[in-house]
Order: C-alpha cells, then sequence, then structure tokens
C-alpha cells in the first residue's frame, strides 16, 4: 500500500502540473485574441504602420493594469481602464496614434511624460527607441517599474518627478510624448528636444486638442490635430 501511494503521488502531481501548464498556456491565448482583435481595430482606424501595429500586438497591455482593476473583457477595449490614484490607461487607438505620430527610428532618444501604468512607455520600447519616463504619482511610477521589469522592459528608465521639468540629465531627445494635459506647452520640454526633434502633447484644459511641435533650428511649427481627453498635468509643488 505505502509502495503504491509512493509510485501514485509523483504522476498525481505531474497531472497536475500538466493541468496547469495547459490552464496557463490557455490563459496566454485567450489574452492574444483579445490583442489580435485590438489590432484589428487599431487598422479599422488607419493606424498604418507594421512597425506600430507589431508593438500593439507584442506588449502584454493587461499585465499593466493593477491586479484590482483588471478585467478579462474591457482589458484590450478601445477606451481607457482605470489604474488608481484617479489616472488611467489611454486607449489603444490613442498610444498607437501617438506613437505612429512621432515617426519614431530605431535608436531614437525619447522622453515621456505620465508614465501611468508604464505601457504606453513599453509600447515605445518595443519600437527599439531609448525610453525615459516621468511620473509624478510616486506610488504609480513604482507599479509602472514593476511592470515593465516583469515583461523585460527593464532598459526603461521611469523618474518620480514633475515632467514640467523634463529630465535635463538625458537631454536633448528626439521626440517627446506627454500623455497628461498642460495648458501651455511647458517651455523646459522645448528646451530638452534636439534640433529636428518632435513633441505630442494634449493641449487645453476641459476640451483638449493633440498638438504636434517640430522643432528647426531656433523655430518651433505646430501643427493641431484631433481633439482629446486626457487627465490634466498637475503642476508640481
Ligand atoms: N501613459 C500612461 C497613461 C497616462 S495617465 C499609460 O500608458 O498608462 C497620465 C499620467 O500622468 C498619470 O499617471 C498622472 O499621475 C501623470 N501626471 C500628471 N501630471 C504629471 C506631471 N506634472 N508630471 C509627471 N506625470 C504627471
Amino acid at each position: 500500500m505505502t509502495a503504491l501511494l509512493i509510485l501514485a503521488l509523483p504522476m498525481l502531481l505531474c497531472v497536475s502540473c500538466a493541468a496547469q501548464t495547459n490552464d496557463a498556456a490557455n490563459e496566454e491565448e485567450f489574452w492574444i485574441q483579445r490583442r489580435q482583435e485590438m489590432v484589428e481595430v487599431l487598422r479599422r482606424y488607419e493606424i498604418g504602420n507594421p512597425r506600430v501595429l507589431a508593438a500593439m500586438q507584442a506588449v502584454r497591455r493587461h499585465t499593466f493594469i493593477p491586479a484590482a482593476h483588471r478585467n478579462r473583457h474591457t482589458a484590450y477595449g478601445d477606451h481607457p481602464c482605470p489604474i488608481g490614484y484617479d489616472q488611467t490607461i489611454s486607449q489603444p487607438f490613442i498610444v498607437a496614434y501617438m506613437t505612429e505620430k512621432m515617426s519614431l527610428r530605431e535608436g531614437e532618444k525619447v522622453l515621456e511624460i505620465g508614465t501611468g501604468s508604464g505601457y504606453q512607455a513599453a509600447v515605445l520600447a518595443e519600437m527599439g527607441v531609448e525610453v525615459y519616463s516621468i511620473e509624478i504619482v510616486p506610488e504609480l511610477a513604482e507599479h509602472a517599474r514593476r511592470a515593465l521589469a516583469s515583461q523585460g522592459y527593464d532598459r526603461v528608465k521611469v523618474l518620480t518627478g514633475d515632467g514640467y521639468k523634463g529630465w535635463p540629465e538625458h537631454s536633448p531627445f528626439d521626440a517627446i510624448i506627454v500623455t497628461c494635459a498642460p495648458d501651455q506647452v511647458p517651455r523646459a520640454l522645448v528646451d530638452q528636444l534636439k534640433d529636428g526633434g518632435r513633441m505630442i502633447l494634449p493641449l487645453g484644459v476641459g476640451f483638449q486638442r493633440l498638438v504636434i511641435l517640430r522643432k528647426k533650428g531656433d523655430r518651433v511649427e505646430q501643427e493641431d490635430d484631433i481633439g482629446v481627453r486626457f487627465v490634466p498635468m498637475v503642476k508640481g509643488k
């Protein structure tokens, strides 16, 4: 009887291992399918850059939504999702759109303002650029660092601090993506752009517009783009 138990136990454990591996594989397949559907929606909205679409397919968006706010049915929907601290992870279309508008080349240096969940930073990392990101809420900065590291994006640098100041030690940047809305273009960020650099930001209080700036020598060209809705960029103390 004892011998039988000794023989049977490893077998039982193996069966339970296999079941767990299967569950994990099914779970991963579930999320891959959700991402494929999300990318189809992006194509329909005319996101055409194959590198952007590949990055959106690659990043496991659900893992950036804190567990307490994660929902199997809405994590990949085309709308923002709460991430705590009254903040949201941007809707997939906006993440893809802003990334596409920056025409990023591999190896470029990019600053993001408003790390939030870390999702946009991960999409940028998938585009092959060097990512620096600033978040003002310390708990979110910490969450984003952990989420990014757990997904292998450990080269993304996250600073807990005030985005209005930019990150002078790592400037100048080829591109700056602002994911919270200031009421005016932050001067320090324009100063930290390279000649030929570009910046995209939602501008305004209440009604906001995406604005694209291009620095050319000492001139800055401004192009107004689509209407959007972002959380406000708060003034640091
Ligand atoms: N890019 C994020 C979503 C941004 S939500 C993502 O992919 O999940 C906007 C974020 O901007 C919030 O986390 C908010 O705390 C942050 N924020 C607001 N004002 C800021 C400031 N002055 N400096 C840095 N971050 C700021």
